[in-house]
């Protein structure tokens, strides 16, 4: 489709490492508050896809907007400047700290240094400061982990960290959120949360999502569209419930 609007839009994206060809030719394009679903096999290029559009592997060919604005290439840390969060599919969580000063971590990317640093300033860092509490507070909230706020992050169970990781990326207030994997290793009454959770946000956060997800009863349960890829290639894309019917995704996961 069109990419008039859109939050984000990717073109003819490739990615290469040395000789591997990890995505090529893909095309991603999604509206504002859609929940966008990722999928494929081990290997199929669905990180690298991520990684092109969040600047850690630039794509050797190809453009990434956000917004209209063409941000090919562009480092991480300004990438998520701009409101792009992520998760990460092994947990990126700091063993040792608490779960709340671990979300805390998800506001850094909102501080400004120069106005931190300058004592002449004080008074603009403490209204940051407390502007940055308030949306800490509501996240912890939103997510229903006041109960185990102060508790490290350590010994929580999968289904809490991957919550405390959806938290620290919602702090940033990010336009556009990329999810890989949160439902990784959870049960169904964890999938269920989750699901909600990712939801919630974007009724009300405003957020959308790029959701990488091996389930497919939560692909279809809630993103809007999807797009499945098979050794770095576009092989289907729609709406989910016809996607995970088309033979090519079928084939794809038996087969591979
Ligand atoms: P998926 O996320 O779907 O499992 P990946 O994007 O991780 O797939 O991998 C796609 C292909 O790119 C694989 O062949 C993988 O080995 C290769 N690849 C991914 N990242 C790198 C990297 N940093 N260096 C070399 N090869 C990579």
């Amino acid at each position: 489709g069109t990419g008039d609007g859109a939050i984000l839009e990717c073109r003819g994206i490739e990615r290469r490492f040395g000789g591997i060809v990890a995505v090529t030719g893909v095309d991603l394009v999604i509206q504002p508050k859609e929940i966008f679903g990722l999928v494929g096999p081990n290997g199929s290029g669905k990180t690298t896809l991520t990684n092109a559009i969040t600047g850690f592997y630039p794509p050797n060919v190809g453009t990434v907007r956000l917004g209209g604005k063409d941000i090919t290439g562009t480092a991480p840390h300004k990438v998520a400047t701009l409101g792009v969060a992520r998760t990460f599919q092994n947990l990126a969580l700091f063993n040792g700290m608490s779960v709340l000063d671990n979300i805390l971590l998800g506001r850094h990317i909102h501080m400004k240094p120069g106005v931190i640093r300058t004592a002449l300033y004080w008074w603009a860092a403490q209204r940051e400061e407390i502007e940055n509490r308030k949306i800490v507070e509501e996240v912890i909230e939103f997510l229903q982990l006041e109960s185990i706020r102060h508790e490290l992050v350590d010994g929580l169970p999968i289904g809490l960290k991957k919550r405390v990781e959806l938290a620290r990326a919602l702090v940033a207030e990010p336009k556009m959120l990329i999810l890989d994997e949160p439902m990784a290793g959870m049960n169904q009454e964890e999938k269920g949360y989750m699901s909600r959770f990712i939801l919630d946000a974007r009724a009300e956060r405003g957020v959308s999502v790029l959701l990488i997800e091996h389930h497919m009863d939560v692909i279809i349960g809630i993103c809007d569209r999807m797009l499945a890829l098979n050794y770095g290639e576009m092989i289907a894309s729609g709406i989910p419930r016809e996607v995970v019917k088309d033979p090519r995704v079928i084939e794809a996961y038996v087969g591979g």
